[in-house]
């Protein structure tokens, strides 16, 4: 296929301009790591309960702790960033996104190696079982025989809609149950299991909106609800407000990062695959970009690229997104 062989050429050329510059291995202090779902074994992966996703499973995840340990990376909580990183070191905030139940596979991993990792929820997910949508088109996709790679592209056109809007486009074509998660691989947490996963030391909190809202599609009087709302229902939920939000689907604007401190937020994250420099300024700490990781994909070469000075897939990548960020 076409994208395939696009794909490989581009990984050789990311590979020749790595592996050409001396001091690419010593750039990035911050690198921050991005992941949705966690799969038990490789026997779920491909289950139709979820949207073709990352395919991460619980040995890939811990494989990638043991390789950034291995590379001298310190993670860090959201409070060790907001307080200023020592120059000199390398650095590593590991980042889940949505608040998926299977996020709980995570603890044994995190209690094993002794590192901090960020989970940011969607409130009225937890609230409200509500399966993510994307998850839900999927399966009925799935249903109606569309293979995964056109799946892709009719969820991307879905993106530039309201919360509301998607629902409603959802449920009118698939039926109102389409929303209810169809078991515990793409179910959020419950509230309570919310309230006990917080408890582990290593775990820490952050916000991502109320129900999920792109913010660029939002007003601003929209955006703010949906971070203070998001704030409200944490300190509820968990105890304490985050320091720390995930812009979600990464669609960042000056609007959103406005409506974000308003609410007391003081780091945001993208998912622009770009490393921010340290010491953090006012703008690069409300919009740090951060880099997706693959299952089923060389460990080893994707922590090393994360590290790197300069990898034009990543330049590119930044280049295609819409977002400012
Ligand atoms: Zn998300």
């Amino acid at each position: 296929m076409l994208r395939q062989l696009v794909r490989k050429g581009l990984n050789a050329v990311d590979d020749l301009v790595v592996a050409a510059d001396p001091r690419a291995e010593d750039h990035h202090s911050l690198v921050n790591v991005l992941f949705h779902s966690l799969y038990e074994s490789s026997a779920q992966l491909g289950d139709p309960a979820l949207a073709p996703n990352q395919n991460v499973t619980v040995a890939d995840f811990s494989a990638f702790i043991e390789e950034m340990l291995e590379n001298n990376y310190k993670v860090v909580s959201p409070a060790q960033v907001d307080a200023g990183l020592k120059p000199g070191g390398r650095y590593l905030t590991i980042t889940f996104d949505d608040g998926y139940f299977n996020n709980q596979l995570a603890l044994e991993v995190l209690n094993r190696f002794r590192v901090p990792a960020t989970f940011f929820i969607s409130t009225d997910h937890v609230h409200q079982n509500k399966a993510f949508w994307w998850d839900a088109f999927s399966r009925e996709l799935s249903r109606s025989g569309v293979p995964a790679t056109a799946q892709k592209a009719e969820i991307e056109q879905l993106k530039v809609w309201t919360p509301e809007r998607i629902d409603a486009f959802l449920c009118q074509r698939f039926g109102s149950s389409v929303l209810k998660p169809s078991g515990d691989l793409d179910r959020p947490f419950t509230p309570r299991e919310l309230g006990q996963f917080a408890l582990n030391p290593w775990v820490h909190i952050g916000n991502h909106t109320r129900d999920h809202a792109i913010l660029t599609n939002c007003t601003p009087d929209e955006m703010a609800e949906q971070i203070r709302a998001c704030q409200d229902a944490l300190a509820d939920l968990v105890g304490y407000r985050p320091v720390v939000i995930a812009y979600p689907n990464g669609n960042c604007s000056p609007a959103a990062v406005q409506a974000a401190l308003a609410a007391g937020l003081r780091l945001g994250f993208t998912v622009a695959p770009q490393a921010p420099r340290l010491p953090l300024d006012d703008a690069s700490r409300m919009t740090m970009g951060r880099f997706f990781f693959f299952g089923g994909q060389d460990i080893r070469r994707q922590c090393r690229l994360f590290g790197a000075r300069l990898v034009p897939s990543h330049a590119l990548k930044r280049l295609m997104q819409s977002s400012p960020y």
